[in-house]
């Protein structure tokens, strides 16, 4: 019987789908240590990993041969993954795209709606009892309506957003992706991210981390946006440089932003706290439990396929 390592606290669904197979649950919610993920490699013919398992170049590196065939990634995002010394090593990478997509592109227009109508400062505020009731000119936000939004990252959530703010919100819609999309509403596709961030009252954020995408929102993106404009971001927190956005926020270079990811994650830092005009989220773009029990089946799926030695439904 395979044995297979299952690295967090998972839905009771998912654990009732692994039959047939050796499961050891590690019921925790911290990522692996380097030491874990070693074993894990050395130990097992499977791993179900997820966002922080940190398998590293060196980690692959110091298994040579591992037992583990398959590193089945519980989220689409798998940045946290060498992919390529997995492949040198045997090992194969799979990751749950489609079934996180409504759900992040949710959190993305959560965002979008709290920031442009200030709703996390007013609800601070009424918590506070500080709230003296309502008048013509009480915490005045951005009428999102309408209005123009820029997505960095054309592809599944991207398209969500775009969606939404298309036919939820009458918003222009501008993308920024490296080849042009076949879409099924008017959307104008830039070559020039700078330019694109100019002319958008929001820019979201929708791209894979990698060395290629790290830091893409930097001081100059930044600069470029119109003071009153927002920045989303529910990709990853590396996409964006965050001591840009700090400074940027800091001296009303743009009108505010609201965050599901870090850089640092899950460090906070004080600036980003202690300022109104910010939203920030614990990572929820995925956190619904249907969603949640839909990854991780997807999850099993591509983990019993691999360990059948069958190509499994979703490869990176
Ligand atoms: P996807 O379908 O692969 O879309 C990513 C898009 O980004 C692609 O269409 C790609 O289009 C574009 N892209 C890639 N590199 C680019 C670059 N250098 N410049 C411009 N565009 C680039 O992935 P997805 O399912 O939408 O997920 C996107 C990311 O969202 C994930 O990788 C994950 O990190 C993040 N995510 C976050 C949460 C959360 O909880 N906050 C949840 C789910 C996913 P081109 O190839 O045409 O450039």
């Amino acid at each position: 019987m395979k044995k297979v390592l299952i690295s967090r606290v998972l839905p009771d669904e998912v654990y009732r789908a692994l039959e047939g197979l050796e499961v050891v649950r590690r019921d925790e919610t911290a990522p692996l240590s380097s030491d874990d993920m070693r074993a894990a490699l050395r130990e097992y013919d499977g791993v179900m990993c997820t966002l922080g398992d940190q398998f590293s170049a060196a980690v692959f590196d110091d298994v040579p041969a591992p037992r583990c065939k398959v590193l089945a990634n519980f989220g689409v995002g798998f940045n946290h993954i060498d992919v390529a010394a997995a492949k040198a090593a045997g090992v194969t990478v799979t990751n749950t795209p489609g079934a996180v997509t409504d759900a992040t592109a949710d959190v993305a227009m959560t965002l979008m709606l709290m920031s442009a109508r200030r709703a996390g400062e007013g609800e601070r505020m009424v918590r506070a009892g500080e709230w003296e009731g309502w008048h013509p000119t009480q915490m005045l936000g951005l009428h999102l309506t309408g209005k123009a939004v820029g997505i960095v990252g054309m592809g599944r959530i991207g398209q969500a957003i775009a969606q939404r703010c298309h036919f939820g919100f009458g918003m222009s819609v501008h993308y920024f992706s490296r080849s042009e999309k076949a879409l099924t509403f008017e959307a104008q596709r830039h070559g020039d991210l700078k330019a694109m961030a100019a002319q958008v009252d929001v820019l979201v954020t929708a791209v894979p981390g990698s060395a290629e995408t790290r830091h893409i929102i930097h001081a100059d993106i930044l600069g470029a946006m119109q003071s009153h404009a927002r920045l989303i971001n529910i990709a990853r927190g590396d996409v964006v440089s965050q001591a840009a956005l700090i400074d940027a926020l800091e001296r009303g270079v743009i009108g505010g932003a609201g965050l599901d990811v870090y850089e640092f994650e899950p460090d906070v830092p004080d600036a980003l706290r202690a300022m109104d005009n910010v939203v920030l989220l614990p990572h929820l773009g995925t956190s619904t439990g249907e969603v949640r029990v839909d990854m991780g089946l997807m999850m099993v799926a591509n983990l019993q396929a691999a360990l059948r030695g069958d190509t499994p439904p979703n490869p990176v």
